[in-house]
Formats: C-alpha cells, sequence, structure tokens
C-alpha cells in the first residue's frame, strides 16, 4: 500500500516520512508535478479535507495509482494574546507565498508591538485520510509559548521561536527527536496509524 502525502512543504514532508517508517511514502509532487490546491476552509479541518480529496480524485481520475492512502496535513500555531492569529493562516501569514522568516518577522513585530517577550502560544495539526472514498481526520495539539526572538535554526516555520512547555529551549534548538515524540503532528499522526491499521 502506498501513502501519497498531498503536501509541497518540505518541513512537513520531512516529519510525515519519519512518524510513518513503515509505510511506502510518495509525495503528490512525485505523481502530479508543480500543483497548488487552493485552502479556503475556515478550520484546520476544512484545508486538510480539501486538500485531501482533491489528491484522491486526481489519482482515481488519472489512474496512477490502485492501492493508496492519501494522507494530508494542514496545521498552524495561534498564539492567545493575538486572537490566536496566525491560526490557519500561519503559512501565508506576512502575504501569499510568504517564507518562513517573513512569517516570523511579522509574529515577532506583533509580539513586539504589544510588549510580549514571551506569551503562551500552541500548535494545532489536523490530517485527513483518504481511503476508499472515505475521509477520516485526526487532530493533535502542542502547547508551549513563542518568544520574540529566533533562537536555533532546527525544525520549521515557527519552531525557532516556539518553546514546548517544560523545556527551555526553542525547536529550533531541541533535538529533532523531542519533536518527533510530542508535536502537533506526531500526536495526530499516531492517531492516523491506528485508524490505517484497521484498513483491510
Ligand atoms: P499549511 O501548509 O497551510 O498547513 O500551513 C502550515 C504552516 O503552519 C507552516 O507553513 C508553518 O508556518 C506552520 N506550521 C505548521 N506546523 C508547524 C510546525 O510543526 N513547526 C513550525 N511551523 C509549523
Amino acid at each position: 500500500m502506498t501513502i501519497v502525502l498531498a503536501s509541497t512543504n518540505k518541513g512537513k514532508i520531512k516529519e510525515l516520512k519519519t512518524l510513518l517508517p513503515l509505510f511506502e511514502i510518495i509525495t503528490m509532487k512525485d505523481l502530479f508535478g508543480d500543483i497548488d490546491i487552493i485552502e479556503d476552509g475556515f478550520t484546520f479541518q476544512e484545508n486538510a479535507i480539501k486538500k485531501c480529496k482533491a489528491i484522491v480524485d486526481m489519482i482515481e481520475r488519472n489512474q496512477v495509482l490502485e492501492d493508496f492512502i492519501v494522507i494530508s496535513d494542514d496545521s498552524g500555531l495561534s498564539v492567545s494574546e493575538l486572537n490566536n492569529e496566525p491560526n490557519i493562516y500561519s503559512a501565508r501569514y506576512a502575504r501569499e507565498g510568504a517564507s518562513d522568516e517573513e512569517n516570523i518577522d511579522k509574529l515577532i513585530k506583533n509580539l513586539k508591538s504589544k510588549n510580549l517577550k514571551t506569551t503562551p502560544a500552541f500548535y494545532t495539526a489536523c490530517i485527513a485520510i483518504g481511503y476508499k472514498k472515505n475521509i477520516y481526520t485526526t487532530h493533535g495539539w502542542f502547547y508551549g509559548d513563542v518568544i520574540d526572538e529566533v533562537r536555533g535554526d532546527g525544525g520549521f516555520g515557527y519552531d525557532p521561536m516556539f518553546i514546548p512547555t517544560g523545556y527551555k529551549q526553542t525547536l529550533g534548538e531541541l533535538k529533532d527527536e523531542i519533536k518527533k515524540e510530542i508535536s502537533h503532528r506526531s500526536i495526530a499522526i499516531k492517531l492516523a496509524t491506528k485508524i490505517i491499521k484497521t484498513f483491510k
């Protein structure tokens, strides 16, 4: 059984591959090259389902695989003191097509404008699983604080400014293995794996 990841985000793809070590994994780019799926949902779940369905439909229409599962991930960071921004707009916080650096700069600017040196935040991940006409979803959450500067260069996205609860370093400074154990994505993928194991 092949798992097709409905994502183009290199950071996510790297993490999803290590979180699903027992499966043969390819990405939507491997099958269809560079395609863009518009994310116009109002929740992580709506966007995850939309990406998952779009790739299931393309695979079926083009008959490129027979036995497959599609997995999509819609995720983001929410900062309580900023009305939960950037939330579902995490990837495009600074602008459509923004880089991680641009998004981080905008978040730091907004934290500084409220004199927030450190403040509670959490990541959300919704994983959608597409298999034989059905779509299943799971969620995971990861709590901590964001700080008004970047520290370390590990992880991706907002990781260099996110300190998980119980730690003193950012995800940019901590080893990948720590994030792998406790992240929003790993929690959602563990639940997704339970669902996948029931597929015949
Ligand atoms: P999506 O591709 O629309 O789901 O956007 C995901 C965005 O949320 C990424 O581009 C990051 O900015 C942020 N994000 C999601 N998960 C993580 C994570 O694990 N670490 C850091 N940033 C994340």
